[in-house]
């Protein structure tokens, strides 16, 4: 068997230890004479699973009791709409802050939404430039740049900005804006959740599609404050009620049962790896690694994005004109996979999501000197 060096944006590199924890449990779960992916949802084998899941999340990230976990469907695009069907009643306005295409998303859908229901979404902030294929994002913005309406039923940002490379929090200057007093503030931290400790306590609303950081693509994760799933419109379908799949512990109807049965298995995998605290340590030991082999050779790797939004789990830098094409396939000779930028921005894109071994890192960070020595 030989396994690649997996530096690909999502879905993405999942810890050895969780797949090979599937591998051994697939065809027996636990003795009950089939694979996890057989069993009712309502039968008790996976019921411990989808239990334990949500209590390793409550344990790893200091879950407050009035915060409920819950596991849904249909992506983070889904909770763009999600969002405001369940909270922007007739008159009110969200506000949205844009540090790459993610927030953009997130933004049109709540428009979409707004329209339908003589509601408002606003640009509380953006640190965009340009327009059309010219438009870029190279940095979140200072605090003091973001001003929220005090009357916003939310204020929106995205936390890591996975196509862009701009992520708040990984340096103290740029940390995650906060919300004027009694406005929730929601995050969709889906390609940086897990990556260090965050005060839950400061969200009304936390989302995170599985495939970055945290299992296999079909689950997301949401974190959200008790009082903030009551308060949500109660005329639209059930389905898209936060309540619904609230008061049911995320069972209402069939759950993704595989899906969250390898969350808790890369869950277990984070916990005995030293919880957040030791993957933060990795992480930064990783962008330590592939943003030195940048700086090691500026007239050869741009980043564009500024130093203080740099963003940890995915770094952007492109390349002299027509060497972008052989960096990637000398890479994947190499066995370094997943490397080639988004389609939208072009340039190369490294991931180093929490289960990206250091070694890995440090790989990619020798191949990355080798080539800028022999093609400079
Ligand atoms: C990948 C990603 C999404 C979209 O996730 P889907 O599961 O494909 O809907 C949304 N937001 C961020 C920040 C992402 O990285």
């Amino acid at each position: 068997m030989s396994r690649v060096m997996n530096f690909s944006a999502g879905p993405a590199a999942l810890p050895l230890a969780a797949l090979e924890r599937a591998r051994e449990e697939l065809l027996d779960f636990g003795g009950t004479g089939m694979s996890v992916m057989e069993q009712s949802h309502r039968g008790k084998d996976y019921e411990r699973v989808h239990d334990e899941a949500i209590l390793l999340l409550r344990k790893l990230l200091d879950v407050p009791a009035d915060h409920d976990v819950l596991f849904l469907q249909g992506g983070a695009s889904q909770q763009f709409a999600m969002i405001p069907l369940n909270f922007l009643d007739a008159g009110a306005r969200a506000d949205y802050v844009l540090t790459g295409a993610w927030g953009e998303k997130a933004l049109g859908e709540g428009q979409v939404v707004a329209r339908m229901f003589g509601a408002e979404a606003h640009v509380a902030a953006s640190t965009g430039t340009g327009d059309g294929k010219e438009k870029s994002y190279t940095r979140a913005p200072r605090p003091a740049e973001v001003t929220a309406d005090a009357r916003a039923r939310y204020l929106h940002v995205t936390s890591n900005e996975t196509i862009h490379g701009v992520q708040f929090g990984a340096d103290p200057a740029r940390p995650v804006p906060t919300a004027p007093a009694g406005i929730p503030l929601v995050c969709d931290m889906s390609s940086d959740f897990l990556w260090q400790r965050f005060d839950v306590r400061q969200y009304g609303l936390v989302y995170a599609g599985a495939q970055k950081n945290i299992g296999p693509s079909g689950v997301v994760v949401v974190l959200a404050r008790k009082d903030l799933v009551a308060s949500g419109r109660k005329d639209i379908p059930k389905i898209f009620q936060y309540r619904t799949h609230a008061d049911a512990n995320s069972l209402y109807n069939t759950p993704p049962t595989f899906g969250i049965y390898l969350v808790r298995n890369v869950l277990a995998w984070v916990d005995a790896a030293g919880g957040l605290d030791g993957m933060r340590a990795r992480n930064l030991a990783k962008a330590a690694a592939v943003y030195g082999a940048i700086d090691a050779a500026k007239s050869f790797y741009d980043c564009p994005v500024e130093r203080e939004s740099r963003s940890v789990m995915n770094i952007v830098f492109r390349l002299p004109p027509g060497l972008e094409d052989r960096f990637v396939s000398e890479a994947k000779k190499a066995g370094m996979v997943g490397l080639k930028g988004h389609r939208s921005v072009g340039g190369i894109r490294a991931s180093l999501y929490n289960a990206v071994e250091v070694a890995h890192a440090e790989a990619l960070a020798s191949f990355m000197k080798e080539f800028a020595r022999a093609n400079g």
